[in-house]
């Protein structure tokens, strides 16, 4: 018989929502996986290459240095693919949880993904910790950025501002990553996390549930391949984002959602 606690844990969706409903402060963080469901694939999932080229040349200075007509149309492919995407249920169940985690608590979303799914999901604000794959930004960093995500047109012209080349607005491997949404998970100060769909090997944001996992707090992990975080996880769940997300959201909302609707129902009839 296991004495073990993290053993003897209930390596199951029940378990899982045991453990998060008690948070007071959830982080959800998604990576790639969570927008696999959705069509949109992983860099690592299939051969991780893009026209015979490896996405680490793509999404990097060095390659838009040295072909950036091939970076942009690489980006003009994958804003051109994001945009016929739909969120799937696992993306539209967070907005739920946002909304419906119990009470004092109070969930906080964050993605290295670089789509808009989870904003079209209704999920709001969603923290992106790699930018968003519609920016369009000057490569000499004077500072102008636009949303770009109605015909790419911005990125045919050299910045308004300086006159430098433009460059995708994403952060690329090698980047620094911007510091709001880093200081903003600092000051929410979460105890505990769900990350879903995520390899853990994208640095910094990979350093977020280890550590978290260190400090004893509760991290669920959902993803249908062991990752380097797997043996830390508190609970890991194997399976898709889309299967495992709607019953684990709702275990974790159903009794405040069952509690809204008593009062309803109970609320006097106004005259
Ligand atoms: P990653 O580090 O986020 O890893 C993807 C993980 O998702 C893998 O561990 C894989 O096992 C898991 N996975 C695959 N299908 C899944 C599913 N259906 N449900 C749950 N998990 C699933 O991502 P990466 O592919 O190595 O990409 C590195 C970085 O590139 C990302 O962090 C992101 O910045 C960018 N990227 C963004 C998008 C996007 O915006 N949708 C897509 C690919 C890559
Ligand atoms: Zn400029």
């Amino acid at each position: 018989m296991p004495t073990d606690p993290v053993e003897a844990k209930e390596k199951t969706v029940d378990g899982a929502a045991r453990l998060l409903g008690r948070c007071k402060r959830l982080l959800v963080l998604t990576g790639a996986g969570m927008s696999a469901d959705a069509g949109v694939p992983t860099f690592r999932g299939s051969d991780g290459l893009w026209n015979n080229h490896k996405m680490e040349e793509l999404a990097s200075l060095d390659g838009f240095q040295r072909n950036a007509e091939l970076v942009w149309e690489w980006y003009y492919e994958r804003r051109l693919h994001v945009a016929t995407c739909d969120p799937h249920p696992g993306q539209r169940t967070l907005a739920l949880l946002q909304q419906h985690f119990p009470r004092p608590g109070r969930v906080l979303m964050a993605t290295t993904n670089e789509d808009d799914l989870l904003e079209r999901a209704g999920v709001h604000p969603v923290l992106h910790l790699h930018g968003s794959l519609f920016d369009t930004m000057c490569s000499a960093h004077c500072g102008w950025r636009v949303r770009d995500h109605q015909d790419n047109s911005m990125s045919m012209i050299p910045c308004p501002r300086c006159g430098a080349r433009v460059r995708p607005g994403s952060v690329w491997y090698g980047e620094q990553l911007p510091r709001e949404p880093l200081h903003a998970i600092a000051e929410f100060d979460p105890d505990g996390c769900l990350l879903v769909g995520s390899s853990c090997l994208v640095q910094p944001a990979a350093e977020i549930p280890p550590e978290m996992a260190m400090d004893g707090l509760p991290v669920v992990e959902i993803n249908p391949d062991e990752t380097p975080f797997s043996s830390i996880a508190s609970v890991s769940l194997r399976g898709t984002a889309k299967d495992i997300l709607p019953g684990l959201v709702d275990l974790l909302t159903s009794h405040t959602v069952r509690g809204q609707r008593t009062k309803s129902a109970t609320d006097p009839v106004p005259p």
